[in-house]
């Protein structure tokens, strides 16, 4: 067995151990493996152990990458976007990727439903949200997604999905929980506002590395796992 592939396991397990604890099926959260700053060869291992969908942050990186699994996977696998996505990326953004989990602005929703491919199905999309206020941080405050999610949800090419949050680092398991029992709040208000066009709204992206079990716990329907699967990054974060 490869370190990926034994780290892989330990963080399967510990989202079942999260899921029994919380008292939820853990067919209810699914892994998106961070593979940002690691090449197309660690992706391919994670391939050979079963995992199927990845994510990245640099627009570039990652369509390499995609090309690059291509070659060397037969496997179908799903690209997620998880970093900041600037107007002059939103092409490649639309060509390359399955999920986007970065929409703040209504501005670079509309370059993406008008890029995307007609060959390829709708994008999916999450409305990132800032829980903390950190004012240098992407996501739009609370009090403004419901907002953007009903606009976004009228565009023809992408389809609404969730929501996602980064809060910021907390010290211990409580901490961490109430930052992400505040974004669940807003995701079940928004759930439940009977907004059309938010049929699909059904994930709540957050949880990573040091704090899955606290998002598990706070309903995350997606942790987005990078250091837990393939290591620690030797190059960090543009
Ligand atoms: C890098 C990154 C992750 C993964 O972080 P780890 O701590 O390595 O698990 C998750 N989400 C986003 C948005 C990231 O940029």
């Amino acid at each position: 067995m490869t370190t990926i592939d034994n780290n892989l396991q330990q963080v399967m397990g510990r989202i079942a151990q999260a899921c029994k604890a919380a008292g939820r099926d853990p067919a209810g959260v699914s892994l998106l493996a961070v593979s940002k700053t690691f090449g197309a060869d660690a992706v391919a291992e994670a391939v050979a152990a079963g995992q199927r969908a990845f994510g990245e942050n640099y627009i570039q990186e990652g369509v390499e990458k995609v090309a690059a699994l291509r070659l060397l996977s037969p496997a179908s696998l799903q690209w997620h976007c998880i970093g900041p996505i600037q107007s002059n990326k939103t092409r490649l953004v639309a060509e390359h990727f399955d999920w986007v989990h970065t929409v703040d602005r209504l501005k670079i929703a509309e370059r993406l439903s008008a890029q995307r491919p007609e060959h390829l199905g709708p994008l999916q999309v999450c409305i990132q949200v800032n829980v903390d206020g950190g004012e240098t941080k992407s996501g739009v405050p609370p009090e403004e997604a419901l907002a953007l999610a009903q606009a976004v949800a009228k565009l023809p090419r992408l389809t609404v999905r969730g929501l996602m949050s980064i809060p910021d680092h907390a010290p211990d398991f409580e901490a961490q929980k109430e930052l992400h029992l505040r974004a669940q709040r807003l995701f079940l208000q928004i759930q439940a506002s009977g907004v059309p066009g938010l049929a699909h709204f059904d994930t709540l992206s957050m949880g990573m590395t040091a704090d899955l079990e606290a998002a598990i716990h706070a309903g995350s329907t997606l942790v987005r796992v990078g250091t837990g699967i393939f290591g620690g990054r030797s190059y960090p974060a543009a």
